[in-house]
């Protein structure tokens, strides 16, 4: 266990205290029986409007994914079986995803994997055994204060029933951002070598849900993947908050 847990726990009965009852996504008060995210904001962020790759979470027109994947990966050499997301990138859930990362909100991570969780516990099939988050580099959480994807995991974790396993990977190289590379080799390349596996990780025959907060390429996920693969999981299924491939 890492130290964010206890943090996570006692920032969120902070803002209990602070905010008895509004929603942490548009900051309505609620009623004495409605829970933080409120219905219409649960609704508006858990929609996804798209047909999505069952390989790549990609959108994809109708009938254009298959198991074999689609325009956008079956080229593609994934270290990963398949991929959810929650949405797409825009809208309400790009702008929480945004004041989640850049405005350090710890709490709203917590209340985005909470309502995550319940709305993949009815899409995962099988489910996992374990989640494994995408690490950030440690000088990036702490920069941060924390590391959005370890907090959005643990919070899936807790209402799943799972272990999470936040440390089995590291991030050993400290990468430039992938946001601010353009082409998808490009991207590949930079998070090559990028993830170190902790000694005595033991994943085999497991089923593997590696959580990040959004996907774009795929690259930094599937480099992750490839590194968890020496662990012999049974299966590595990638859950992301959004989708952000703007095709
Ligand atoms: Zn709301
Ligand atoms: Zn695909």
């Amino acid at each position: 266990m890492g130290i964010l847990a206890p943090l996570s726990d006692f920032g969120r009965g902070l803002i209990e205290l602070i905010y008895p009852n509004v929603c942490w996504i548009c900051r309505r008060s609620l009623g004495p029986e409605e829970a933080s995210p409120c219905g219409s904001c649960e609704g508006a962020l858990c929609t996804d409007p798209h047909v999505t790759c069952p390989r790549c979470a990609s959108t994809v027109g109708p009938y254009a994914a298959s198991s074999e994947g689609c325009v956008h990966c079956a080229n593609e050499k994934l270290h990963f079986d398949a991929a959810f997301r929650l949405g797409p990138y825009d809208g309400l859930l790009r702008d929480a995803i945004l004041r989640m990362k850049y405005g350090k909100d710890e709490v709203l991570a917590e209340v985005l994997g909470e309502m995550w969780a319940r709305s993949l516990a009815t899409r995962l099939n099988p489910c996992p055994d374990v989640i494994v988050p995408v690490p950030l580099h440690w000088t990036r959480s702490w920069k941060r204060g924390f590391n959005q994807s370890e907090v959005l995991a643990r919070s899936l974790a807790r209402r799943l029933k799972l272990p999470c396993h936040g440390r089995i990977l590291r991030r050993c190289r400290r990468t430039p951002q992938q946001a601010g590379i353009q082409s998808p080799t490009a991207r590949r390349d930079n998070v090559r070598n990028a993830f170190a596996l902790r000694p005595t990780s033991n994943l085999s025959g497991k089923i593997v849900l590696l959580v990040d907060d959004v996907l774009t390429t795929g690259a930094t996920a599937n480099e992750a993947a490839r590194t968890l693969r020496h662990l012999q999981p049974a299966q590595i299924i990638v859950a992301v908050l959004a989708h952000d491939r703007a095709r």
